[in-house]
């Protein structure tokens, strides 16, 4: 094997999806201290306790080094080298974290064991089920009373659309929650509360049907018992095939602040999640072990200094080595650049990354030449797809105060929708406001913070009547004439060009599609 092979077949690149609360950030602090990077896991909690505020939001903007840093933690464990990217969630949720998800090769789900599947996750999963990422489940906070598993596992599978396979089963829950039973080796390890335990001094029974076990837990046994022989006879076996294939998700019961059953995730992530794949192009299919370095921008954040337009480009690493310094092309503007000073996101050693493979996340600093879904490559001229653009929900209509800085705001408004911060739709109609388009609130609240701060440009924002768009194509030309002209006060361009068609109800748009059948309405559009 190639030293590139060997060092891509130890990578694992995932995120962790949840509900807000559901234990997104302990399970993350818990991660990291089994791998041994505590520091990391005080950042975590530090940027999590602010954001629950816009205000305040604003204010740790103002350290951005700080969010950069934890938005990517790369960890060893088990000789594998695992990158977990920090996908944002409550009111900072936006179409960043959608992106994320493209970076990804596998994903954890939290479960709040009270509350089941809530509607944030399902926004999430509907992004991993479309390109079939595996998903392993975790469900936590069994230390509470909760809902019943065997609710939870039909709910898993039903929202999921995948079978869920338990690798094990808890025994009681709330005050008489037991422990867990390991389904694959047969044994149950018991519940032991306590924050900062590691693992080393746990406590097993061996065996289903141990009379001690029986002796401890009585009637929670025998309950638990009985659902596990039904799990038994009702699920199919784990495949491993269909893990990958993102139709079998494992589950896991646990408690993350408790510690309980977290290396139990940590331990088939490294052994099931696979490593990272081959990626496609427009050219070709990218094998993550040519010896030849190729990436893509699937995120850019504003950094420090915003009078200097400062941008950190996340890379994802697709393919060879990536070595400080060396000379990179950029797919779409063929310019070159050769990045020296880049961000590394090893959360042990905060020096300057030397090297990187497919899989890994390279922060590049950059004064705007790096946009959103663009390639890094050697010298090939390369163009990946699936970084995916999502029609947005929300609408503001947009106007500058100052009428004389009118060009400072449609800069500001092209460069923060390159950055994918926000989307914008230029009328098709003469004379019409700007339409700023967002799946978060929080969106725009930041865009008209950062155009004060970043272009001194006061803007206003006003409310729209829309509230949804469909990007469309279609393959008849003069069908596409005729609906362009006949619908031309719906239509609006966005930052490249595409046209979109915006509507102010789902009854508008279903009416739209019977009037045109040749039509395509599209509900997400890939980048390029
Ligand atoms: P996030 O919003 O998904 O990142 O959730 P957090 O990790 O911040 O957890 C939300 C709350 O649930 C916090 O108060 C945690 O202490 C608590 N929590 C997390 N895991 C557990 C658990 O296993 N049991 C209990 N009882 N509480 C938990």
């Amino acid at each position: 094997m190639s030293s590139i092979a060997q060092e891509v077949a130890r990578r694992r690149t995932f995120a962790i999806i949840s509900h807000p609360d559901a234990g997104k950030t302990t399970l993350t602090e818990k991660l990291l201290l089994f791998s041994g990077a505590i520091q990391i896991a005080g950042s975590v909690k530090a940027r999590k306790a602010s954001r629950h505020a816009a205000s305040d939001w604003m204010e740790i903007e103002k350290q951005r080094g700080i969010s950069v840093a934890s938005s990517v933690m790369q960890m060893e464990y088990k000789d594998c080298v695992i990158n977990l990217l920090d996908t944002p969630g409550h009111q900072d949720f936006s179409e960043d974290t959608y992106r994320v998800l493209t970076a990804v090769d596998a994903a954890i789900m939290v479960i709040d064991a009270a509350n089941g599947i809530e509607p944030q996750t399902i926004r999430l999963l509907q992004v991993c089920r479309a390109r079939n990422t595996p998903i392993i489940t975790f469900v936590n906070k069994l230390d509470r009373e909760v809902k019943e598993p065997l609710d939870l596992l039909s709910e898993i599978e039903s929202h999921l659309g995948m079978d869920a396979i338990p690798f094990s089963w808890p025994i009681g829950m709330g005050k008489h929650f037991g422990g867990v039973f390991d389904l694959r080796n047969d044994r149950m390890r018991l519940f032991k509360a306590g924050q900062e335990r590691l693992d080393g001094n746990d406590e097993y029974i061996e065996g289903l049907h141990n009379p001690i076990i029986k002796e401890k837990f009585g009637s929670y046994y025998d309950k638990a018992l009985e659902e596990i022989e039904l799990i038994r006879e009702a699920t199919p076996t784990f495949d491993h095939a269909e893990f990958l294939a993102g139709k079998q998700t494992p589950v896991f019961f646990g408690s993350a602040v408790n510690n309980f059953g977290v290396q139990e995730v940590l331990d088939t992530l490294v052994e099931w999640a696979p490593k990272p794949g081959a990626r496609q192009a427009l050219q070709r299919t990218v094998q993550p072990e040519e010896p030849k370095f190729t990436g893509v921008v699937f995120k850019v954040q504003a950094n420090m200094d915003p009078a200097h337009r400062d941008r950190v480009a996340f890379v994802r690493v697709s393919s060879g080595k990536f070595e400080r310094g060396m000379r990179l092309k950029v797919s779409r503007t063929n310019k070159e650049i050769r990045p020296n000073n880049v961000v590394s996101f090893l959360s042990q050693r905060r020096e300057l990354l030397d090297e990187a493979y497919a899989g890994d996340v390279i922060g590049i600093p950059n004064h705007g030449v790096l946009h959103l879904g663009d390639v890094l490559t050697e010298g090939e001229n390369l163009q990946f797809t699936g970084l995916p653009f999502f029609a947005p929900e929300l609408f503001q209509a947009v106007e500058v105060k100052d009428p004389l800085r009118s060009k400072q705001l449609r800069t500001g408004l092209t460069q923060l929708g390159e950055e994918g911060a926000i989307q914008v739709f230029r009328p098709e109609a003469a004379g019409g406001a700007l339409l700023l388009g967002a799946v978060g609130q929080l969106q725009f609240e930041v865009v008209v913070h950062r155009l004060k701060t970043e272009y001194g440009v006061d803007a206003h924002l006003m409310p729209s009547r829309y509230t949804m768009a469909r990007w469309f194509t279609s393959d008849n030309p003069a069908a596409l004439r005729k609906f362009m002209t006949s619908n031309a006060q719906h239509i609006a361009y966005d930052v490249v060009d595409a046209p979109a068609f915006l509507v102010s109800s789902m009854a508008q748009l279903r009416v739209a599609e019977e009037l045109n059948p040749d039509i395509k309405f599209h509900a997400m559009r890939e980048h390029g």
